[in-house]
């Protein structure tokens, strides 16, 4: 299964990819998470990448084609992927649909997560990864007074903020999403592929509803 979770900063992509992982033995491919481990390994790429990151912007279509192309000839992905936050922008969205022509996999289906816009400075605040393992926590829905653990994975998670998740960061990555993501929206409705799922309900519900729209592609 070949799909992507579209959808604003905080609307819960990358949380229902985590989940959708091991039940579908594909992996999530987050362009997010790849460029963050080339800041932490201080790569050329990390060092270029960082600045524009911490601003909110985007990184540009080239640099994220090549981290993708690079990314799908790994052995894991040939059985399928989910691809959270990629594509991004309208040229992105025309060179994956390329790379996937050269390899004759099209796309199963396009997930819009449908979040009312005022829930997602909240959820982005809130928002705390383990340093450990990566997995996406949030302290407005974790049951006071800890944070979960890791799924039992870490034993003492260590959780951190984002640097580009505080305050006055999100309202431009909202903005950037409005005017080079949304335009997604039609791009793959257009094209018969995409399905919208309600996604400001419990994280149980909106896995419930994301299976649900992926019947038809399973
Ligand atoms: P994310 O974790 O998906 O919210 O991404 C964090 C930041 O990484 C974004 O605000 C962008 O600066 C950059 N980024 C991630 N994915 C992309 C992409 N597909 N195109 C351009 N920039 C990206």
């Amino acid at each position: 299964m070949r799909i992507i979770f579209l959808g604003a900063p905080g609307s819960g992509k990358g949380t229902q990819a985590q989940r959708l992982v091991e039940r579908h033995g594909i992996p999530q491919i987050s362009t997010g998470d790849l460029l963050r481990a080339h800041v932490r390994e201080v790569t050329e790429l990390g060092r270029r990448a960082k600045s524009v990151m911490d601003a909110g912007q985007l990184v540009d279509d080239v640099t994220i084609l090549s981290m993708v192309r690079e990314r799908f000839s790994e052995a894991d992905a040939a059985r399928g992927f989910i691809l959270d936050g990629f594509p991004r922008t309208i040229p992105q969205a025309y060179g994956l649909e390329t790379m996937l022509a050269e390899i004759g996999k099209p796309l199963n289906a396009v997930i819009l997560f449908d979040v009312d816009s005022a829930l997602l400075v909240k959820r982005i605040s809130g928002r705390r990864s383990c340093q450990d393992c990566g997995r996406v926590f949030n302290v407005h829905v974790a049951p006071a007074p800890v944070p979960p653990p890791c799924n039992g994975q870490c034993a003492t998670p260590r959780l951190l903020q984002r640097p580009d998740d505080a305050e006055d960061t999100v309202a431009k990555r909202l903005e950037v999403y409005e005017v080079q993501t949304a335009p997604l929206v039609d791009f793959y409705r257009e094209r018969g592929m995409l399905k919208t799922v309600q996604a400001d309900a419990s994280l149980s519900e909106v896995t419930a509803r994301v299976e649900a729209a992926l019947q038809c592609c399973a």
